[in-house]
Formats: structure tokens, sequence, C-alpha cells
């Protein structure tokens, strides 16, 4: 504000003075021509008296003589009039002067020049003429002379006056540079504050849009500008890693958000420990961080930094105290030729991630096209799934096996497996180890329940219909806590629409869904198993559970996994594991099913070591509905 008045008042005041100064030097000369003007009207004044007098000498003629005597008197008016302008104007002190000794030559010489006349009206030429020459021309000569000098001292006045001006001026002006100087230099000041404070918010700005607030890292938005500037300048090998924390969100659920904001921290400093200055990190947000890593020019110098890196964040950090384990899963996709853009680059490493999970987390994978196609084909297998769901399996392309499950003591078929099958319109078989993995990581998995316990108990219905009431069907159950609870719900909505009894069901859990049941969920079994439902730990000791849930959890049945079976009898370790289940089975009151028996040697072997109940191929295969009611066992 202060230097804007600045501006205005120098350039108003430049304006003033420079009209001032030049309105004083107009005045200046103006007054110096007109004094000028005056002294040669008075000069001439005298000269032309002189010279009308000597033509009155001259004439005789009486008319003429008074013509003249008329100019005579006028131009001593003339004069009169110039010298009383002249004396009003002098101001310079050497005019001043010059004036008072014009005054009494000229006041004498007027006197004298009078009595030359009355000498000529009386004819008196000869005095006329000597009066003339000896006193009026030599004091005509000398008032010329001092009005001569009187021309010279006004011109020197006036010269002075400008001089003056100009020199006033030329103070003023340099006060005025001064002011002009002084306004620039705080503008320029002021336009540098103003720039400063404007870029410090620029760079605020810039900061905001481009950074993730937690981790100071670059964010999603400015990372992916870095590696399409990359891609666009650097046309050599690089890589981009896609990092993932494993089990972040049971971190978050158990130590609360603020250790998990800590952790979050904790990870990106640690990659940080390993990167060179031209490798960018970032974080996507949540547990997902980025890297760009422009140190490699190879795929097995990107493999050591990896390696490295993995190694790295399978590690403790101590949050407020606590010892949390953390571990990440990896995806790296390279950029080569067959990359085009930074796209593609993202989507194939977490294609690779996901591989890394799917592979048990810990662990980290390269990009590759077979992984790429499996997850297309099975982003397919999910999609096709979904649409026959929708369509309530109209064209029955789900249905379910029944596999019997034999009694080792008796001989007898008491029950038996449903196993889904899927076959799609184009008559190819989909097997549920296929997509019952993909049913579970969507919700769909609750729909191929609802599906089984539907058709099982339809089955069931139909059985005792036609007088078959003797055979349990055990049905898989699989999902997460949230679907568990409803699931036995509506198993027993289901029972009781049939009018069946929960005895006539088994259901199968394996230890990983075991996880997932809620004290809730054990009261829900509880009371089922009491109304004689069985309960089955199934492929029994693949888990990485401790037993500790067999004392929980209303068991009736453990089912050995076939992969101890199948090297039976001849495996000396399979043998003494299978031996174990079985002992710590009965321990617990609890039936052992062998499943996958395949051969005549390992059906004895069970039977030898009191294995209950034998379920596997050498015995039958998942059978239809149909061939399994007209088993001879069954009736
Ligand atoms: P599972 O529950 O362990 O089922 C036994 C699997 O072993 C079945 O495979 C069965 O056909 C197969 N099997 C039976 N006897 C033998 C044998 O002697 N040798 C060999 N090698 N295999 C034998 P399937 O039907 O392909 O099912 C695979 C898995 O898919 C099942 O393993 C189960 O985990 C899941 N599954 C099947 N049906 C359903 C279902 O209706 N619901 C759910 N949630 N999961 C299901
Ligand atoms: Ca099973
Ligand atoms: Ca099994």
């Amino acid at each position: 504000m202060l230097i804007i008045a600045m501006m205005i008042f120098t350039s108003f005041y430049t304006t003033t003075l420079s009209n001032t100064n030049k309105a004083q030097i107009i005045n200046t000369v103006k007054q110096k021509s007109l004094n000028t003007k005056l002294l040669r009207d008075m000069s001439r004044a005298i000269s032309e008296r002189s010279i009308v007098l000597n033509e009155m000498i001259q004439t005789s003629d009486p008319f003429k003589r008074d013509e003249l005597f008329t100019k005579f008197n006028n131009i001593a008016t003339d004069y009169v009039v110039a010298k009383t302008a002249l004396k009003n104007q002098a101001s310079d002190k050497q005019l001043k002067q010059l004036f008072e000794k014009l005054e009494p030559i000229t006041r004498s010489n007027g006197a004298l020049q009078n009595s030359a006349y009355d000498l000529v009206l009386n004819n008196k030429h000869k005095e006329v003429i000597s009066l003339f020459v000896n006193e009026i021309m030599p004091r005509q000569k000398r008032a010329l002379d001092i009005i001569r000098k009187m021309e010279i001292a006004q011109y020197k006045a006036a010269q002075s006056s400008i001089h003056q001006t100009e020199k006033e001026s030329e103070k003023d002006y340099t006060t005025l540079l001064f002011f002009n100087f002084a306004s620039i230099f705080a503008s320029i000041l002021l336009t540098i504050v103003i720039l400063k404070k404007q870029k410090k918010n620029d760079d605020k700005l810039y900061y905001l849009a481009n950074t993730d607030t937690l981790t100071g890292l670059p964010n999603r938005n400015s990372f992916i500008r870095k590696v399409e500037k990359t891609i666009l300048y650097q046309k050599q090998t690089f890589a981009v890693a896609f990092f993932d924390i494993d089990n972040f969100k049971s971190i978050n659920d158990n130590y609360g958000h603020e250790t998990g904001d800590k952790i979050i921290k904790a990870f990106s400093r640690k990659i940080e420990e390993y990167l060179k200055p031209d490798d960018v990190l970032s974080r996507f947000g949540g547990d997902e961080f980025v890297l760009m890593l422009q140190s490699i020019t190879s795929k097995e110098e990107a493999v050591i930094v990896i390696s490295k890196l993995s190694k790295a964040l399978d590690t403790t950090f101590i949050i407020d105290g606590n010892e949390i384990f953390v571990s990440s899963s990896i995806g790296v996709s390279l950029y080569d030729d067959s990359i085009v853009d930074a796209d593609s680059l993202f989507r194939n490493a977490d294609i690779a991630m996901y591989t890394a999970k799917k592979l048990g987390r810990n662990c980290y994978q390269f990009f590759s096209r077979e992984a790429r196609d499996k997850l297309e084909q099975e982003h397919a297998t999910c999609h096709a799934l979904q649409t026959v769901i929708k369509d309530n399996n109209e064209d029955k392309q789900l249905h379910l096996k029944y596999q019997p499950l034999i009694n080792i003591e008796t001989g007898t078929i008491t029950e038996c497996e449903a196993l889904i099958r899927w076959i799609n319109p184009k008559g190819e078989i989909i097997t549920p180890d296929e997509f019952i993995p993909l049913a579970e990581k969507s919700n769909l998995i609750k729909k191929v329940n609802r599906f089984v316990i539907d058709e099982a108990c339809k089955q069931q219905n139909e059985w005792r219909k036609s007088g078959i009431n003797n055979i349990r069907i055990n049905i898989n159950l699989s999902g997460n806590k949230l679907i568990f609870n409803t699931l036995l719900k509506q198993f027993k909505y289901n029972i009781n629409k049939y009018n069946l009894s929960p005895a006539d069901f088994g259901i199968e859990l394996t230890e990983r869904t075991l996880h997932e049941i809620s004290s809730e969920t054990i009261k829900e079994l509880d009371l089922i198993r009491q109304q004689g439902m069985k309960i089955s730990i199934d492929d029994f000791g693949t888990g990485y559970s401790s037993l500790s849930y067999l004392k929980k959890l209303p068991i009736t049945t453990l089912k050995i996994d076939k992969g101890f079976i199948e090297d039976l009898p001849e495996d000396k370790d399979d043998q003494a594991l299978v031996k174990a289940i079985i002992s710590l089975g009965h321990a617990l009151n609890l039936d052992i099913v062998a499943e996958g028996v395949e051969t005549s040697a390992q059906l004895q072997f069970l039977q030898e070591n009191a294995c209950n109940i034998a379920q596997g191929y050498y015995l039958h295969h998942p059978l239809d509905s149909e061939q399994l009611s007209q088993l001879r066992f069954v009736a």
C-alpha cells in the first residue's frame, strides 16, 4: 500500500514539477524578449528623434516642419511609454543602476532637443547645428550606449534566472530520482516477498497433492507420473514392485489403527534402507506400497534386491511395547519391450503380488504370463459361477454326487459325503478344487453352501420317501465368521421344512475353517450336535492349528486326509502318523474316517489298526443319487 502511494506521489510530483519549471523558463524567456523589445523601442525612439530633428533643421517647408514636429513629439511619447514599462519590470540590480544613469542624460537631451526645435523655428540655422553636433549627438550616443548595456544586463539576468530554474529543477529531480529508485526498489522487494509467499503456498499445495501425509512418500498420482516419465525417457530395464503387508487387517483389528499407522511408517522406513538414490518408493494407500527400482539393469539384479527386501521385511517391529510380527507379499514386474505403458506394468506387478499371496504370503513373485493366464481363467470361472447361481442353477449345471463311507467293522454303508459337481454347457467339468477356493474368496460360497444344503435336504427327503431311511448325508461347509451362523440356521430351517432330523446329516469342517467359527457358532454347533448331527474335521492333519479345538468344539469324527493314506501301507512315517491319529481319536471317543482309500492293502492296514470307517475309490467313487440308492448295503 505504502509503495503504491509512493509511486503515485512520485509520478504526480514529477509531472507538477516539470510543468512548473517549464512555465518558469517560458516566463523568463517571454520577459526577456519583452524587455529587449522595450529597450529597442527606447533606442529607436532616441535615434529617430534626432533624425526627425535633423530633418526639421534641413527643411524650410513650414507644413513639413509641423508634421515633423508632431512626429518628434510622438517619438518622445513612445520613448516614455517604453521606458516606464521597462522600469516597472526591472528587478535586476544592474539594470536599475543603468536606469539611474540613463535618466539625467535623456532628460537633459530632451530639453536640448526642445531648444533646438525653438532655434529651428527662429531660423537660427548655425546655432541649431552647433547645438545638435556638440551637445545633442554626444548625449544621444551616451544614452544609446547605456541602453545597449541595459540590453546586455537584462539578457544576463534572464540567463541566470533560467540557469537558476534549471539548477533548482535539477535538485528536485535528484530528490525525485531518489524517490523513484526507492519506490522501484520497494516494489521489487514487495514483488519478491509476494512471489516467495506464493511459491511457499504453491510448494505446500504441490506437497499435499503429491505426497502421502502419513509416510511423506510420493502418493499414487505422483508415482504414476514418475513411472510414465521413466518409460518416456529411460528405455532400459527397470522394475516395479508391489508390496502388501500380510494380514495387516488383523494387526489393525488387534492393536488399533494408531499402531497400524506406526507399522506402515516403520515398514516404509525399512524398505527405504535398501534403496539407491534413483529408486522411488510410494504408498498407494492402506498397506500397499509400490517401488520403482531404477537402479537395476536386469532381472537378476532385481531378484537380488527384492529377495533382500523380502527377507528384511519378514521382521518384528516393536510398537508401543508390543512385538508385532510382519511379513509381506511382493509382486514384481519388469519394464521390457512388451510393456507399453505404466498401467500394464502396474497390472502385472499386481498379478505377481496376488500370486505371491496365493502361494502362502511372505514371499515374492515376478510376473509371469502363465500366472496372468491362470488369473484370467479364475476370473472367468468366478463370473460363470456367478451366472449359474444367479440363474438358480436352471440348466442344472450344478449337482451333487454322493460317495459312500463304509464301516470297516460291519462292511455296511451308513453314511455318504455329498460332493458338488459342476458341468458347464460345453460339457466341461470344473472340479470343486478349482472353484470352491474361488467361491470362498468371494461371497459366492454363501450361495454354494445354500445350494448344497438345499439339494442334500431334498435328496434326503426323497430317499426317505422311497424307503431309504438309514443313510446320513455329510456335507462340506466352508466360509467365514460372518456366514457360519446364518448357515447353520438355514440348515436347521431346511431340515425342519422337509420334516427331517439333524441326525440325518453331518457336516465336514476343515481345520482352516475352524478359525472362522465364533463362540456363537460353537453354541449352535453344540445344539445341533445334541440333536444327533455328526461334526467331522475334514483333511485332519493338514491344518496348522493346535489341537485345542478338539476339546472346545463338539466334534464327533476325524477324517484322516488322503495324503496320509496314499502311501500306505509302505510308508513308515505315514504308518506312524495314521496310527497316532487313530489312537488320538479313540482316546477322545471320536470316529475315525480314512479318506482316499484306493487299495485293499490300505483298507487292510486300516482295519488292522482299528480305523472305523473308510472312504475311497477302492470302495466307491462318488455316485449319482440313483446309483447310491441301488447299493445293496443300504437297503
Ligand atoms: P474333500 O472334502 O476332502 O472331499 C474328498 C475328495 O476326495 C473328493 O474330491 C473326492 O472325490 C475325492 N476322493 C474320494 N475318494 C478318493 C480316492 O480314493 N482317491 C482320491 N485321489 N480322491 C478321492 P472332489 O469331489 O473333487 O472334492 C474336492 C474338494 O472340494 C473336497 O475335498 C472339498 O474340500 C471340496 N468340496 C467338494 N464338494 C464340496 C461342497 O459341496 N461344498 C464345499 N464347501 N466344498 C466341497
Ligand atoms: Ca470332505
Ligand atoms: Ca477331505
